[in-house]
């Protein structure tokens, strides 16, 4: 591919750029003054080019986890151009053809949900979960079983309520006052248990359960209305939940009567190698969130998926019809979301792409491994099918994370051999030591081994 925008052009577009947009994530004074930003002009399969021409790999799917089934679908361009040019939106009350498709589509890969609820965003989606569950809290409860337990480390999204329920201390500094009614139970990193007060030797999973009970108990059960958690947690160290955690978080709910509401912002739509990551561990969710993977980035679409007995509780109330709820959200009549989400899913099932995210996993996961062999600052390898992390550590006996600015330095020299990786979000000190891995789900073993060989170098570079 060559570098199709003329220099004149692209010099243009990064004035512009420069002078006009505040761009996320960033402290602005050191992008102001450095390079040019990266501006990312094309895409196809798994590869991106930036303004310069240069073809990079992209080990994280446009960053944050998105673009699972890969870049250039004309399909997926087809479907939304067709759905556009016919009815793009219509908001309100009202349903559309695609909006009506995609549901019943989707619910065939979610046994045991019954309704899907449009939205915008991942934070979005959790809002309105949240929001059930006060609501219900007032339908049922007279107001008191309103409290909605998260997980130190877990990560809900970017509003005041969803950093409310953020797990991720430095995300949400600086934005409090914080929503009531969110309690943080603790995290369930096994590799990092030695940092937390009595965790045991063996069955550390069910012991981090058990925390949650501890929680629930201390707060009252008949406060606490819902358990909030990602299936593999992301952006706060890709951690998967030791063996023993769910049976014990599903008893935990069951007993107390408490919604379980799961977070697949990231997790869904194949990334783990099941449709969604709570399919690996036999749990029943009250509440599932998606956004990302849903329509791989081709059109900003978000679901909350609840059951019938959810669903049920805002139907049947007849004593004052007017409690409903009381929701809604203008681009969740948006007609692009939807159908690019049923041709995303598609694609995933013709290509048999959970398949191949379970095969490349593995593959990757062997090849990670192999790398923590040749270099001891890879404390730990952890992940699930393409969503794959490697803790840095100072020293493997301590577990002492290594320095963020190290860390920071390994996805910069990849990124200089046109790898793109990520590292965990900025959280607490010591806790954005964990290199990210989650490639489109189409990855090749040519192209795991391109990222690895890359982490490879810079590893040497880096840390020699
Ligand atoms: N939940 C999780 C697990 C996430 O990782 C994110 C975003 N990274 C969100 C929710 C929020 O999604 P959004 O940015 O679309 O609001």
């Amino acid at each position: 591919m060559d570098g199709t925008f003329n220099e004149n052009d692209i010099s243009r577009v990064i004035e512009a750029d420069r002078a006009n947009v505040w761009h996320h994530l960033i402290q602005h004074q050191p992008f102001f003054t450095g390079a040019d930003p990266k501006i990312i002009v094309e895409g196809k399969g798994i590869k991106v080019w930036d303004q310069k021409g240069i073809e990079h790999i992209d080990a994280v799917s446009g960053g944050v986890w998105t673009v699972n089934v890969g870049y250039g679908r004309e399909t997926i361009g087809d479907a939304v151009r067709d759905a556009i040019v016919k009815m793009n939106f219509f908001g309100g009350t009202t349903g559309s053809i695609p909006g009506a498709l995609f549901a019943e589509k989707l619910l065939t890969k979610m046994p045991g949900m019954d309704r899907v609820y449009y939205c915008n965003s991942g934070s979005e989606a959790n809002e309105k979960a949240f929001k059930m569950v006060r609501q219900i809290a007032h339908k049922k409860y007279g107001g008191k079983k309103h409290k909605i337990l998260y997980r130190d480390r877990d990560y809900h999204g970017t509003t005041i309520a969803c950093l409310s329920a953020g797990g991720q201390d430095e995300r949400n500094a600086q934005y409090g006052p914080y929503t009531p009614g969110f309690v943080r139970v603790p995290h369930c990193l096994e590799y990092r248990k030695h940092e937390q007060d009595g965790a045991p030797e063996q069955n550390y999973g069910e012991w981090a359960a058990d925390q949650i009970e501890a929680i629930i108990l201390r707060e009252g059960p008949d406060t606490v209305g819902a358990l909030c958690l990602e299936p593999v947690t992301a952006g706060g160290g890709v951690i998967e939940a030791p063996d023993g955690y769910w049976p014990r978080v599903a008893e935990i709910c069951e007993k107390y009567d408490i919604l379980l509401h799961i977070d697949e912002v990231v997790c869904g739509v194949g990334r783990t190698g099941e449709w969604f990551g709570y399919q690996h561990y036999g749990i029943k969710p009250d509440f599932v969130t998606m956004a990302k993977g849903v329509a791989s980035g081709y059109a900003a679409i978000a679901c909350m998926v609840t059951t019938n007995d959810v669903f049920d509780m805002f139907k049947d109330d007849t004593s004052d019809n007017m409690n409903y709820f009381r929701d809604i959200s203008t681009f969740g009549g948006c007609t692009a979301g939807p159908a690019a989400a049923i041709e995303n899913m598609r694609i995933i099932e013709d290509e048999d792409l959970l398949g191949n995210t379970v095969a490349m996993g593995d593959y990757m996961l062997d090849q990670l491994r192999a790398l923590q062999d040749r270099h001891a600052v890879i404390g730990q390898v952890r992940g699930k099918g393409l969503f794959l992390g490697a803790e840095l550590v100072k020293d493997r006996d301590s577990r002492e994370p290594a320095d963020e600015k190290m860390v920071q330095a390994v996805v910069g020299n990849c990124m200089k051999q046109a790898v793109i990786i990520g590292a965990t979000n900025r959280s607490l000190p010591g806790r954005n030591n964990t290199l990210c891995f989650s490639p489109a789900l189409i990855a090749t073993t040519d192209n795991i081994d391109h990222i690895v060989g890359a982490v490879d170098t810079a590893l040497t570079d880096v840390f020699g």
